[in-house]
């Protein structure tokens, strides 16, 4: 049976993996939108907040919202505020060269394309840098966990996500990845095929092999063609 859904992990996956210290982004957004005297405190509480999160998410699988981070932080969320956290993870969300025409040829192949991503951020910013990277009208749909009660690596997440870009069958249909546990473990669980793209700084899982590694978007179509019994596929 040949792939007829590829699903995309966002951080680390669409987009290059950068290192990032929550911390130092958190104390720059509040300098920009807060009297000086409020920066350190409500830095810190943004910060604790959104690691509680991020916490509930790896431990339970539980979805929350950056609306949420505020609230737990006892910070109102200005506009001030998130524009500048928007703009402090700017140089960290463009798009891996390679995607836009990697959609484009797993579409040329009649497969449905589609992103599965852990966020706390909505819809409205995911889709303000898809777009500003040209890649919006190339998905079939997408899920942000923020959307959702739930996280990858629970079941719904990735049954969602097949619903969203209309795949029925979890069997043709591959997720794509950087973590070996929420996204491989994750989208095997529910029956898909896992592709791993490995980078430096998530946690090893070794119990859940992926179906392949690879060491960059620009080497998955053979595998996909592979899979599918395309000619030319290795
Ligand atoms: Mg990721």
């Amino acid at each position: 049976m040949a792939i007829d859904a590829v699903i995309f992990d966002w951080g680390g996956t669409l987009t290059p993996w950068h290192d990032i210290d929550l911390g130092d982004i958190w104390r720059g957004v509040c300098a920009s939108g807060l009297d000086p005297d409020r920066v350190e405190a409500a830095a810190t509480a943004l910060l604790d907040a959104e690691q509680e999160l991020w916490r509930r998410c790896r431990d339970e699988h539980r979805s929350g919202t950056l609306d949420e981070v505020f609230a737990l932080a006892g910070v109102e969320p200005t506009e001030a505020l998130l524009a500048a956290k928007f703009d402090a993870w700017t140089p960290h969300t463009y798009i891996d060269p390679a995607v836009p025409g990697l959609l484009a040829e797993l579409r040329g192949r009649g497969i449905r394309v589609g992103v599965l991503s852990n966020t706390i951020w909505s819809r409205d910013w995911h889709e303000r840098i898809f777009a500003r990277d040209g890649v919006l009208d190339l998905l079939d749909g997408a899920v942000y966990s923020s959307e959702i009660p739930y996280t990858k690596p629970h079941r719904e997440a990735f049954r969602a996500a097949l619903a969203a870009v209309g795949a029925t069958d979890p069997a043709t249909a591959v997720f794509v990845g950087d973590r070996p546990y929420d996204d491989i473990h994750g989208a095997k669980s529910a029956g898909m095929r896992g592709v791993l793209v490995p980078n430096s700084t998530v946690p090893a899982w070794d119990a859940t092999p992926p179906d392949a590694v690879i060491g960059g978007l620009d080497e998955l179509l053979p595998h996909i063609d592979r899979w599918s019994g395309r000619r030319g596929g290795r």
